[in-house]
């Protein structure tokens, strides 16, 4: 754990992001912590960018901490989450953003590849949330922000696996807000559409998929959104997914015919 800044911390509410080195984790991260928020920050590999976010947050005066973890290895979750509480006394908002894609027709998909995106977008926020949740039982509010996709209801050819893992995390959402929504704790999913990031990248060449009509939305459209759910504003929403993909999901395909 490398803390950026020195700074008084009392009070001031406490938030993990998981792949918050790149993309649209690292968004949240620059966002949250521009609320005021504690965050720390979590990431698997990329030691240069998760620094990089790290250094710029500090430098904005946000206060970040940096944590190398796989978030779907239950030890280190443990220890993660161990850490942080240990330090800064509780968990205020988690956000389950970190994610893998692994694009390939059911057929050609073995079992291995099946599991690894499963185990990355769903089976980790679950390690997450079993480890947090009670910390924000203690403190009788949290906030838990999973990020799925809009793939759960659009998917493309070859996202049979992260569809399915992310519309398990759309029902670990609504199954958890049931089960602690009457103790101060909200649990909501933001479901973007085509953001730019490093996962991004080749999709349009590969699988022939562009974002018509509604064109590529940028990490900050997630983040706002994450930050209001986060707040205390948002304390009567509940079980709920949000899309934020540009009307995407909205309009009609090109081509299609317009009529009743
Ligand atoms: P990126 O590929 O840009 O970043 C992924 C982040 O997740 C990185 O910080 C990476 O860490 C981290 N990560 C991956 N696996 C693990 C793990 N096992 N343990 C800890 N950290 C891990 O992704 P995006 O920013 O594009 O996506 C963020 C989320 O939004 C994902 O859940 C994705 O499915 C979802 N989403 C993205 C869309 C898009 O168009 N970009 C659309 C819909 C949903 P490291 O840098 O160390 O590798």
């Amino acid at each position: 754990m490398t803390p950026e800044t020195e700074r008084e911390t009392e009070g001031t509410r406490v938030a993990v992001v998981t792949g918050g080195s790149r993309g649209i984790g690292a968004a949240i991260c620059r966002r949250l912590t521009g609320d005021g928020l504690t965050v720390h920050l979590v990431y698997r590999d990329a030691d240069d960018a998760a620094e990089r976010v790290s250094k710029e947050i500090g430098a904005a005066g946000g206060l970040v901490f940096r944590h190398k973890a796989d978030v779907s290895d239950e030890a280190q979750v443990r220890r993660l989450v161990d850490s942080v509480v240990e330090q800064d006394g509780g968990v205020h908002v988690l956000v389950n953003n970190a994610g893998v894609i692994d694009d390939r027709l059911l057929a050609l998909t073995r079992t291995a590849q099946w599991e690894r995106v499963l185990r990355t977008n769903l089976t980790a926020p679950f390690l997450m949330c079993r480890a947090v949740v009670p910390v924000m039982l203690e403190q009788s509010w949290g906030r838990v922000i999973n990020i799925s996709s809009n793939s759960v209801r659009q998917p493309g050819p070859g996202q049979t696996s992260y569809a399915a893992s992310k519309g398990g995390l759309e029902a670990l959402t609504r199954g958890l807000a049931a089960e602690v929504g009457h103790k101060g704790i909200r649990v909501n999913t933001v479901a973007p559409g085509a953001i730019r990031t490093d996962m991004t990248a080749d999709l349009s060449a590969r699988l022939g998929v562009s974002p018509e009509g509604a064109g590529w939305g940028l990490p900050e459209d997630i983040s706002g959104l994450v930050a209001f759910l986060a707040s205390d504003e948002a304390d009567y929403i509940q079980g709920q997914t949000f899309t934020v993909d540009g009307g995407r999901l909205a309009m009609r395909p090109r081509g299609s015919k317009s009529g009743a």
